[in-house]
């Protein structure tokens, strides 16, 4: 039997990750969890505390170099942070040109075209937009793959992506800035609502820990109904809202002062700042 180091260099299926922070761990930990053999995943990792964190919890390869890890693997996860990703691409320039991996970005922000400029041109990738509950496994991501990925390479990048929650294909990456807006930080729109609402219970005369948990495991129900029945998020509010009734009033003070209209501001409002920050 040959040994290990040569199965994954010609193992089509390894996998390189650059940076090995919150959601480099998160997707190896999904994959892993989804049978992903260790021995296919490859890490690179200047901080040692974070790259024996990942050797240790996961049983994957571990390096300090990118160029170490990307070594025999077909895809390249880049998981560093925006500000770094030009000095990363320009390190792995000449590999990437040599071996024409499939490069998948998680990077916030950051074009096709730039990383593929960045990278010496020419190179399939594919640019993901998770979200934050991604490190939960509950996450939701936008992709967008350039012309040069064929079938195989949005394969392996959906299951990529699939590791850490539900994934949505675009077309046309400029609607990657509404991605960006409506899932990138629609986390935080629930954490505002979940605060107002702790507020109003309190106001109302709750103590402040029941409030705590009615609201967040209201939250936490909703959110379940709405991924667990047919039916959409309309009917599901007409189905609990009766006439003349309690949650009637609340709806027609929520409509009375423009909810949805701010929400479509709030959105509009956030897919501009991620046009303007692109
Ligand atoms: P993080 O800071 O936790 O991880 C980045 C890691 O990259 C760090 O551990 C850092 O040491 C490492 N690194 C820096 N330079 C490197 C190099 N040259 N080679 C290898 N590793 C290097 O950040 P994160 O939260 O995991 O975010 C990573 C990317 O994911 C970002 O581009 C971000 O936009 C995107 N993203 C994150 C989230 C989230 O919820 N965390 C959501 C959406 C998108």
């Amino acid at each position: 039997m040959p040994p290990s180091s040569e199965i994954q260099a010609s193992n089509p299926e390894t996998i390189a990750f650059i940076g090995a922070g919150n959601m480099a761990r998160s997707l190896v930990g999904g994959l892993v969890a989804r049978d992903k053999p260790a021995a296919a995943i490859r890490v690179a990792e200047p901080v040692a505390e974070l790259r024996d964190a990942m050797q240790r919890d996961f049983g994957v390869a571990v390096f300090v170099e990118g160029a170490d890890a990307v070594a025999g693997a077909a895809t390249w996860v880049l998981a560093v942070k925006p500000q770094v990703l030009r000095s990363v691409c320009a390190a792995l320039a000449p590999l990437a040109q040599a071996s024409q991996p499939l490069v998948v970005s998680v990077a916030a922000g950051i074009t096709a075209a730039q990383l593929e400029r960045w990278l010496g041109g020419d190179v399939a990738v594919v640019r993901c937009m998770p979200n934050t509950p991604a490190l939960l496994g509950a996450g939701v991501t936008g992709l967008y793959a350039n012309p040069r990925v064929g079938a195989d390479g949005r394969r392996r990048a959906q299951a990529l992506l699939a590791a850490v929650g539900a994934t949505v294909w675009l077309d046309d990456e400029a609607r990657m800035d509404a991605v960006t807006a409506v899932s990138g930080s629609g986390p935080a729109y629930v954490f505002l609502l979940a605060e107002a609402m702790q507020a109003a219970a309190i106001a109302e005369g709750l103590p402040a820990e029941a409030a705590r948990t009615l609201v967040l495991q209201t939250i936490l129900g909703a959110a379940r109904m709405l991924t667990e029945d047919d039916a959409d998020a309309g009917e599901l509010r007409r189905r609990v809202t009766s006439p003349g009734g309690t949650t009637q009033a609340a709806i027609e003070a929520f409509e009375a002062g423009g909810l949805r209209e701010l929400v479509a501001d709030a959105i509009a409002a956030a897919t501009l700042r991620g046009r303007q920050l692109s």
